[in-house]
């Protein structure tokens, strides 16, 4: 039923025999030998694609210890230096652009439709942008200096790009770096550490060492770490901030989200359906700052759902190598269950799946539920999957009392077509983002990250490379009178 394989599966899966099927570590410029090791599976069929290495306090010794000792070189290289490795590296993820789409694909299972228009792009374009920060550093930002080493934590949903966020910004600033992907998710990791090699990124300045949130709490609690940089569900953020809490490490955490999605009765309803899709079933709904949460307008909710249940129903489930698929897999049984288990046992509200074939398997359907109270569970916790959750609102103050009442604030979107109704919107959402018209916008020189439970720091811009550098002391007295 599927089209042919897409261009660089064959050489994905050359890739992973030509390592054995088994993956070490990559510490100091290498791999190591492979130690206790676990499978990493494609979710979409269930075959195993390798065996990786479950990382152990010694492997993260070794790693925070080769890291430490080029440290200092690598930031007296200075920026333009630096920025000549980020942009080798930026090149070398185009020219692998296919392998990698498909590697992150067969791996995470999001179609291949995203992960090659979408993941692998924003990544390429991170790079070019933080070797072009780091070439201004020393002009911009006289005095600052690099933290040291950076132990950096990721999760599955957006392996390399997530990978990329943490890995350019620390690069750029002069930090060497740790890092540990997720466990469902660790083969673009080591693709690109590979590859970092070819772009003369010397040994020492990125290690990566693969295993379970066992190993990240090691990483965490390592006292050679300067740093630590997480992304991933806000009870690790919350484990991990008691971690280093007295220690010293500087911490930033961007943490997960129950994102208001507002459409006001004279928003352009199509296009808000098109962005919806966008908002909840891009990558499955497994994105931090899903537009989960649905408000709409009471006069055109009836109208508005209809639409949308319409749109769903033309949704295509299904093999995410295949170009054509909309929803591609779920990315672990784990996480299948966890969607499964949170929408079956919710008694409230009217629950509406996509009229649209689901293959067996780690899949799950385009979900809509209506009719929620909004303390119910549904409404406040973070599904992590394609299950929209919506309700209606009647003024524009009842729409932003809805939209805050959530313990997270990642982003926010609103549909409108009054630009004074979205400028009176947009400051009073608790949000570290809001979008107009328009969702799920991201690019390198924009600072992401959220507020309240979302987390702290930024990721992206100027704001996200001052996360990863020491500001000079002030030379010049404040003013502490008005003048
Ligand atoms: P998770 O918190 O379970 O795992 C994230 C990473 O932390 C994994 O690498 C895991 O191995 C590791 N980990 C687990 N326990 C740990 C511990 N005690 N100490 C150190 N590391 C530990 O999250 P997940 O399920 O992989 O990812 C989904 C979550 O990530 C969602 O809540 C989502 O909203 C959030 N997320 C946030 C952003 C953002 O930018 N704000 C982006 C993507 C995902």
């Amino acid at each position: 039923a599927y089209g042919p394989a897409p261009e660089g599966h064959a050489e994905a899966l050359a890739w992973i025999g030509k390592h054995g099927g088994r993956f070490g570590h990559w510490i100091d410029g290498k791999f190591t030998k492979p130690g206790t090791t676990f499978a990493t599976k494609n979710p979409a069929t269930g075959a195993e694609l390798a065996q990786i290495t479950q990382g152990t306090a010694d492997d993260i010794d070794r790693a925070v210890t080769a890291a430490r000792k080029v440290q200092a070189k690598w930031a007296a290289l200075g920026g333009p230096g630096r920025a000549r490795v980020l942009y080798a590296l930026a090149r070398l993820v185009q020219k692998h652009a296919r392998l990698f789409a498909v590697l992150e694909t067969i791996d995470n299972g999001k179609p291949i439709r995203e992960s090659r228009d979408i993941d692998v792009p924003l990544v390429a374009r991170h790079f070019y942008y933080h070797a072009g920060l780091a070439q201004l550093l020393d002009s911009e930002l006289p005095g600052h200096k690099a933290l040291g080493v950076c132990g950096q934590v990721i999760p599955w949903n957006f392996p390399l790009l997530m990978l990329a966020w943490k890995v350019a910004p620390a690069l750029a600033a002069g930090n060497t770096v740790v890092l540990k992907p997720a466990e469902y998710t660790p083969l673009t990791a080591l693709l690109f550490a590979e590859i970092s090699r070819e772009a003369g990124l010397p040994k020492g300045v990125l290690n990566i060492v693969t295993g379970d949130g066992e190993t990240g709490a090691t990483l965490v609690a390592h006292p050679g770490v300067d740093k630590v940089a997480f992304t991933g569900s806000t009870s690790v953020g919350r484990r991990i901030r008691e971690a280093t809490a007295g220690s010293g490490k500087a911490l930033t955490l961007e943490l997960g989200g129950k994102s208001p999605y507002i459409v006001f009765d004279d928003a352009d309803l199509d296009s808000a359906v098109e962005g919806l899709v966008d908002a909840i079933w891009f990558n499955q709904g497994q994105v931090c700052c899903a537009g989960s949460r649905l408000l709409v307008q009471e006069s055109v909710a009836d109208r508005f759902h209809e639409k949308l249940k319409r749109r769903m129903d033309g949704l295509r489930i299904g093999d995410p190598l295949d170009k054509c698929i909309d929803v591609g897999a779920v990315v672990d049984p784990v996480q299948l269950a966890t969607i499964t288990q949170m929408v079956d046992s919710n008694t409230a509200g009217e629950t509406y799946r996509a009229n649209t074939p689901v293959p067996q398997g780690c899949f799950y359907p385009p979900t809509l539920i209506t009719g929620l109270g909004t303390a119910d569970r549904l409404m406040q916790e973070e599904i992590f999957g394609p299950v929209l959750v919506s309700m209606t609102f009647r003024t524009p103050s009842e729409a932003v009392e809805l939209a805050n009442n959530t313990r997270y604030g990642l982003a926010a979107t609103v549909w409108t077509e009054n630009v004074n109704l979205a400028l009176d919107m947009a400051p009073k959402l608790k949000a570290g983002v809001v979008w107009v018209n328009a969702t799920n916008l991201f690019d390198a020189a924009a600072g992401f990250g959220g507020i309240r439970e979302s987390g702290f720091g930024r990721e992206g811009g100027w704001e996200g490379l001052l996360a990863y550098l020491k500001a000079p002391l002030l030379t010049k007295p404040v003013k502490t009178t008005p003048a």
